[in-house]
Protein backbone atom coordinates (compact mmCIF):
# COMPACT_ATOMS: atom_id res chain seq x y z
CA UNK A 1 0.00 0.00 0.00
CA UNK A 2 3.04 1.76 -0.23
CA UNK A 3 2.76 3.47 -3.09
CA UNK A 4 4.57 6.16 -4.97
CA UNK A 5 2.49 9.58 -6.78
CA UNK A 6 1.58 8.46 -9.97
CA UNK A 7 0.79 11.90 -12.46
CA UNK A 8 0.13 9.71 -15.12
CA UNK A 9 -2.59 8.39 -14.08
CA UNK A 10 -4.67 11.44 -14.16
CA UNK A 11 -6.69 11.89 -17.12
CA UNK A 12 -9.41 14.35 -18.20
CA UNK A 13 -12.88 12.73 -18.47
CA UNK A 14 -15.95 13.85 -20.61
CA UNK A 15 -19.36 13.33 -18.18
CA UNK A 16 -22.29 14.44 -20.38
CA UNK A 17 -25.30 13.81 -19.39
CA UNK A 18 -29.10 14.40 -20.94
CA UNK A 19 -29.04 17.40 -18.73
CA UNK A 20 -25.71 18.96 -20.28
CA UNK A 21 -26.23 17.90 -23.70
CA UNK A 22 -29.71 19.10 -23.67
CA UNK A 23 -27.97 22.79 -22.30
CA UNK A 24 -25.42 22.19 -24.77
CA UNK A 25 -22.71 22.12 -22.24
CA UNK A 26 -19.74 20.14 -22.27
CA UNK A 27 -18.65 19.36 -19.15
CA UNK A 28 -15.04 17.69 -18.64
CA UNK A 29 -13.41 16.35 -15.47
CA UNK A 30 -9.62 16.93 -14.51
CA UNK A 31 -9.46 13.35 -12.59
CA UNK A 32 -6.81 14.33 -9.75
CA UNK A 33 -8.48 11.61 -7.39
CA UNK A 34 -6.80 9.07 -9.42
CA UNK A 35 -3.03 10.06 -8.43
CA UNK A 36 -2.62 8.39 -5.43
CA UNK A 37 -5.37 6.43 -2.93
CA UNK A 38 -4.32 8.26 -0.15
CA UNK A 39 -2.36 11.36 -1.12
CA UNK A 40 -5.57 12.26 -3.16
CA UNK A 41 -6.24 15.45 -5.58
CA UNK A 42 -4.86 19.03 -4.74
CA UNK A 43 -3.87 17.67 -1.43
CA UNK A 44 -0.32 16.62 -2.75
CA UNK A 45 0.36 19.78 -5.29
CA UNK A 46 -0.62 21.61 -2.02
CA UNK A 47 2.18 20.19 -0.30
CA UNK A 48 4.85 19.72 -2.00
CA UNK A 49 6.65 22.70 -2.09
CA UNK A 50 6.35 22.45 1.73
CA UNK A 51 7.75 19.55 1.97
CA UNK A 52 10.31 20.47 -0.29
CA UNK A 53 11.39 23.22 1.59
CA UNK A 54 11.20 21.26 4.62
CA UNK A 55 14.03 19.09 3.26
CA UNK A 56 16.19 22.04 1.78
CA UNK A 57 16.23 22.88 5.54
CA UNK A 58 16.85 19.24 6.99
CA UNK A 59 13.99 19.47 8.90
CA UNK A 60 13.08 16.04 10.49
CA UNK A 61 9.38 16.41 12.14
CA UNK A 62 6.70 18.10 10.33
CA UNK A 63 3.64 19.44 11.99
CA UNK A 64 0.10 20.11 10.69
CA UNK A 65 -3.47 21.03 11.48
CA UNK A 66 -6.74 19.77 10.65
CA UNK A 67 -10.27 18.40 11.88
CA UNK A 68 -10.93 14.86 12.54
CA UNK A 69 -12.32 14.17 8.59
CA UNK A 70 -9.60 16.30 7.43
CA UNK A 71 -8.00 15.05 3.85
CA UNK A 72 -5.04 17.29 4.45
CA UNK A 73 -4.31 15.45 7.72
CA UNK A 74 -4.22 12.03 5.96
CA UNK A 75 -2.22 12.77 2.76
CA UNK A 76 -0.02 14.73 5.08
CA UNK A 77 0.45 11.55 7.32
CA UNK A 78 1.34 9.53 3.74
CA UNK A 79 3.38 12.01 2.44
CA UNK A 80 5.76 12.75 5.48
CA UNK A 81 5.77 9.00 5.41
CA UNK A 82 6.82 8.67 1.82
CA UNK A 83 9.63 11.69 2.60
CA UNK A 84 10.66 9.98 5.53
CA UNK A 85 9.95 12.41 7.71
CA UNK A 86 8.29 12.28 11.16
CA UNK A 87 4.85 14.20 11.56
CA UNK A 88 2.67 15.47 14.37
CA UNK A 89 -1.25 16.43 13.52
CA UNK A 90 -2.66 18.60 15.66
CA UNK A 91 -6.12 17.85 15.63
CA UNK A 92 -9.34 20.69 15.72
CA UNK A 93 -11.47 19.14 18.93
CA UNK A 94 -11.47 16.86 21.75
CA UNK A 95 -10.25 13.90 20.95
CA UNK A 96 -13.61 11.61 20.35
CA UNK A 97 -14.95 8.28 21.83
CA UNK A 98 -14.49 6.92 18.17
CA UNK A 99 -11.74 7.58 15.97
CA UNK A 100 -12.64 8.70 12.47
CA UNK A 101 -11.14 6.36 9.54
CA UNK A 102 -9.13 9.56 8.69
CA UNK A 103 -7.67 9.09 12.29
CA UNK A 104 -7.26 5.77 12.21
CA UNK A 105 -6.16 5.99 8.80
CA UNK A 106 -3.42 8.79 9.92
CA UNK A 107 -2.35 7.21 13.26
CA UNK A 108 -1.42 3.92 11.36
CA UNK A 109 0.26 5.88 8.95
CA UNK A 110 2.47 7.48 11.64
CA UNK A 111 1.00 10.82 12.33
CA UNK A 112 1.60 11.95 16.12
CA UNK A 113 -1.88 13.32 16.75
CA UNK A 114 -3.04 15.82 19.20
CA UNK A 115 -6.21 16.87 20.70
CA UNK A 116 -7.02 20.49 21.41
CA UNK A 117 -10.38 22.24 21.80
CA UNK A 118 -11.28 24.20 19.12
CA UNK A 119 -10.45 27.84 21.25
CA UNK A 120 -7.37 26.20 21.55
CA UNK A 121 -6.53 25.02 18.22
CA UNK A 122 -7.87 28.14 16.73
CA UNK A 123 -5.36 29.85 18.73
CA UNK A 124 -2.38 27.77 17.84
CA UNK A 125 -2.76 27.73 14.91
CA UNK A 126 -2.97 31.09 14.24
CA UNK A 127 0.10 31.45 15.98
CA UNK A 128 1.74 28.64 14.01
CA UNK A 129 4.78 30.50 13.73
CA UNK A 130 5.67 31.46 17.39
CA UNK A 131 6.97 30.27 20.62
CA UNK A 132 3.78 29.51 21.83
CA UNK A 133 3.88 26.23 19.70
CA UNK A 134 7.22 25.20 20.29
CA UNK A 135 7.05 25.36 23.69
CA UNK A 136 4.08 22.78 23.58
CA UNK A 137 4.85 20.81 20.64
CA UNK A 138 8.62 20.94 19.89
CA UNK A 139 10.83 21.82 16.84
CA UNK A 140 9.33 21.19 13.99
CA UNK A 141 8.45 22.05 9.87
CA UNK A 142 5.11 23.43 10.39
CA UNK A 143 2.14 22.86 7.26
CA UNK A 144 -0.60 25.43 7.95
CA UNK A 145 -3.99 23.90 8.26
CA UNK A 146 -5.14 22.62 4.74
CA UNK A 147 -1.63 23.34 2.69
CA UNK A 148 -2.88 27.46 2.71
CA UNK A 149 -0.17 29.83 2.02
CA UNK A 150 1.86 31.10 -0.94
CA UNK A 151 3.51 27.54 -1.71
CA UNK A 152 0.20 25.83 -1.50
CA UNK A 153 -1.22 28.15 -4.18
CA UNK A 154 2.22 27.50 -6.70
CA UNK A 155 1.90 23.90 -6.06
CA UNK A 156 -1.46 24.21 -7.44
CA UNK A 157 -0.97 26.63 -10.13
CA UNK A 158 2.31 25.23 -11.34
CA UNK A 159 1.16 22.11 -11.81
CA UNK A 160 -1.96 23.54 -14.09
CA UNK A 161 -0.02 24.93 -15.96
CA UNK A 162 1.21 22.42 -17.90
CA UNK A 163 -2.52 20.97 -18.75
CA UNK A 164 -4.17 22.22 -21.88
CA UNK A 165 -6.70 24.53 -19.56
CA UNK A 166 -6.84 26.99 -22.08
CA UNK A 167 -9.56 25.26 -24.00
CA UNK A 168 -12.18 25.33 -21.30
CA UNK A 169 -14.43 28.70 -21.15
CA UNK A 170 -14.65 27.66 -17.47
CA UNK A 171 -13.28 25.98 -14.98
CA UNK A 172 -14.45 25.06 -11.38
CA UNK A 173 -13.02 23.42 -8.47
CA UNK A 174 -14.54 22.74 -4.76
CA UNK A 175 -13.20 25.67 -1.89
CA UNK A 176 -12.24 24.80 2.10
CA UNK A 177 -9.32 26.96 2.56
CA UNK A 178 -9.71 28.72 -1.15
CA UNK A 179 -6.04 27.78 -2.06
CA UNK A 180 -7.13 25.54 -5.34
CA UNK A 181 -8.88 27.70 -6.39
CA UNK A 182 -6.07 30.49 -5.61
CA UNK A 183 -3.67 28.80 -7.74
CA UNK A 184 -6.60 27.82 -10.52
CA UNK A 185 -7.23 31.59 -10.68
CA UNK A 186 -2.98 32.14 -10.89
CA UNK A 187 -2.84 29.56 -13.90
CA UNK A 188 -6.12 30.48 -15.65
CA UNK A 189 -6.28 33.56 -18.63
CA UNK A 190 -7.98 36.45 -18.00
CA UNK A 191 -11.03 35.48 -20.50
CA UNK A 192 -12.22 32.24 -18.35
CA UNK A 193 -14.64 32.06 -15.67
CA UNK A 194 -13.40 30.55 -13.26
CA UNK A 195 -16.16 29.55 -10.34
CA UNK A 196 -15.20 28.22 -6.52
CA UNK A 197 -18.20 26.05 -4.64
CA UNK A 198 -18.12 26.13 -0.98
CA UNK A 199 -17.97 23.23 1.14
CA UNK A 200 -18.62 25.88 3.98
CA UNK A 201 -21.90 27.21 4.87
CA UNK A 202 -21.94 31.36 4.93
CA UNK A 203 -18.02 31.18 4.59
CA UNK A 204 -18.34 35.14 3.20
CA UNK A 205 -14.87 35.28 4.75
CA UNK A 206 -13.35 33.45 1.72
CA UNK A 207 -13.23 35.94 -1.01
CA UNK A 208 -10.83 38.15 0.83
CA UNK A 209 -9.25 35.49 2.66
CA UNK A 210 -8.04 34.28 -1.56
CA UNK A 211 -7.06 37.35 -2.27
CA UNK A 212 -4.42 37.46 0.64
CA UNK A 213 -3.35 34.49 -0.81
CA UNK A 214 -2.97 35.85 -4.40
CA UNK A 215 -1.97 39.25 -2.95
CA UNK A 216 -4.13 41.17 -5.19
CA UNK A 217 -8.32 41.43 -5.93
CA UNK A 218 -10.57 39.00 -7.33
CA UNK A 219 -10.67 39.56 -10.89
CA UNK A 220 -13.95 39.90 -11.89
CA UNK A 221 -14.50 36.45 -13.95
CA UNK A 222 -13.69 34.47 -10.54
CA UNK A 223 -17.36 33.98 -8.95
CA UNK A 224 -17.91 32.32 -5.33
CA UNK A 225 -20.73 30.34 -4.82
CA UNK A 226 -22.44 29.54 -1.37
CA UNK A 227 -25.54 27.92 -2.75
CA UNK A 228 -24.49 24.37 -2.15
CA UNK A 229 -23.50 23.70 0.84
CA UNK A 230 -26.44 21.28 2.00
CA UNK A 231 -25.96 22.47 5.62
CA UNK A 232 -22.06 22.94 6.34
CA UNK A 233 -19.29 21.51 6.16
CA UNK A 234 -19.25 17.44 5.85
CA UNK A 235 -23.28 17.87 5.94
CA UNK A 236 -25.36 16.07 3.90
CA UNK A 237 -29.15 15.49 3.16
CA UNK A 238 -30.93 11.96 0.91
CA UNK A 239 -30.92 14.99 -2.01
CA UNK A 240 -27.59 15.41 -2.18
CA UNK A 241 -26.82 11.45 -1.75
CA UNK A 242 -29.37 10.51 -4.24
CA UNK A 243 -28.23 12.83 -6.76
CA UNK A 244 -24.12 11.21 -6.32
CA UNK A 245 -25.95 8.02 -6.39
CA UNK A 246 -27.81 8.92 -9.82
CA UNK A 247 -24.96 10.82 -11.29
CA UNK A 248 -22.52 7.53 -10.49
CA UNK A 249 -24.86 5.14 -12.31
CA UNK A 250 -25.00 7.58 -15.23
CA UNK A 251 -20.75 9.13 -15.33
CA UNK A 252 -19.35 6.04 -13.34
CA UNK A 253 -17.81 8.65 -12.04
CA UNK A 254 -16.91 8.71 -7.85
CA UNK A 255 -17.99 11.91 -5.64
CA UNK A 256 -16.94 12.47 -2.59
CA UNK A 257 -20.00 14.02 -0.16
CA UNK A 258 -17.77 16.68 1.29
CA UNK A 259 -16.15 18.36 -1.58
CA UNK A 260 -16.87 17.30 -4.94
CA UNK A 261 -20.39 15.77 -4.39
CA UNK A 262 -21.39 19.49 -3.64
CA UNK A 263 -19.47 21.15 -6.22
CA UNK A 264 -20.76 18.78 -9.10
CA UNK A 265 -24.43 18.70 -7.95
CA UNK A 266 -23.82 22.55 -8.38
CA UNK A 267 -22.69 22.92 -11.83
CA UNK A 268 -25.57 20.31 -12.83
CA UNK A 269 -27.89 22.87 -11.12
CA UNK A 270 -26.43 25.68 -12.71
CA UNK A 271 -26.70 24.18 -16.46
CA UNK A 272 -30.53 23.40 -15.40
CA UNK A 273 -30.89 27.23 -14.94
CA UNK A 274 -29.14 27.96 -17.89
CA UNK A 275 -26.49 29.73 -16.10
CA UNK A 276 -23.62 29.00 -18.46
CA UNK A 277 -24.35 30.57 -21.84
CA UNK A 278 -24.64 27.61 -24.66
CA UNK A 279 -21.37 26.22 -25.71
CA UNK A 280 -19.50 26.47 -22.65
CA UNK A 281 -17.00 24.07 -22.23
CA UNK A 282 -16.27 23.30 -18.55
CA UNK A 283 -13.47 21.57 -16.61
CA UNK A 284 -14.11 20.63 -13.08
CA UNK A 285 -11.65 19.37 -10.85
CA UNK A 286 -11.98 16.21 -9.17
CA UNK A 287 -9.85 17.10 -6.20
CA UNK A 288 -9.90 13.81 -4.77
CA UNK A 289 -11.06 13.52 -1.10
CA UNK A 290 -12.47 9.61 -1.72
CA UNK A 291 -11.72 8.60 1.24
CA UNK A 292 -13.81 10.50 3.42
CA UNK A 293 -16.88 8.53 2.31
CA UNK A 294 -15.82 5.83 4.37
CA UNK A 295 -17.36 7.90 7.37
CA UNK A 296 -20.72 7.64 6.11
CA UNK A 297 -22.91 4.84 6.99
CA UNK A 298 -22.11 1.60 4.79
CA UNK A 299 -24.66 1.48 1.91
CA UNK A 300 -25.26 5.70 1.78
CA UNK A 301 -23.39 5.62 -1.28
CA UNK A 302 -23.81 3.23 -4.29
CA UNK A 303 -20.34 3.99 -5.63
C1 LIG B 1 -9.16 19.83 0.85
C2 LIG B 1 -10.11 19.61 -0.26
C3 LIG B 1 -10.66 20.67 -0.99
C4 LIG B 1 -10.43 22.10 -0.63
O1 LIG B 1 -9.23 22.58 -1.08
P1 LIG B 1 -8.76 24.05 -0.65
O2 LIG B 1 -7.50 24.23 -1.36
O3 LIG B 1 -8.56 23.99 0.86
O4 LIG B 1 -9.82 25.00 -0.98
C5 LIG B 1 -11.48 20.38 -2.06
N1 LIG B 1 -11.78 19.11 -2.38
C6 LIG B 1 -11.28 18.07 -1.69
C7 LIG B 1 -11.68 16.70 -2.09
C8 LIG B 1 -10.45 18.27 -0.61
O5 LIG B 1 -9.99 17.22 0.08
Amino acid sequence: MHSEINLNAVCIQPVGTPLSLQHNVQVEVLRLDLLHPVISGNKWFKLRYYLEDAQKNHHSRLLTFGGAYSNHIVASAYAAKLYQFQITGVIRGEEPVTWSHTLREAKALGMQLHFLSRSKYNLYKRNADTVLIKDKFGKGYIIPEGGIGPQGVKGIADWLRTLPLSKYTVLATAVGTGTTLAGLVEAANVNQQVIGFSAMKNNYALSGEIETLLNRSLPGAVSLIHDYHFGGYAKFDARLISWMNEFYATTQLPLDFVYTGKMMFGIFDLIAKGFFAKGSKILAIHTGGLQGNASLPPGTLTI
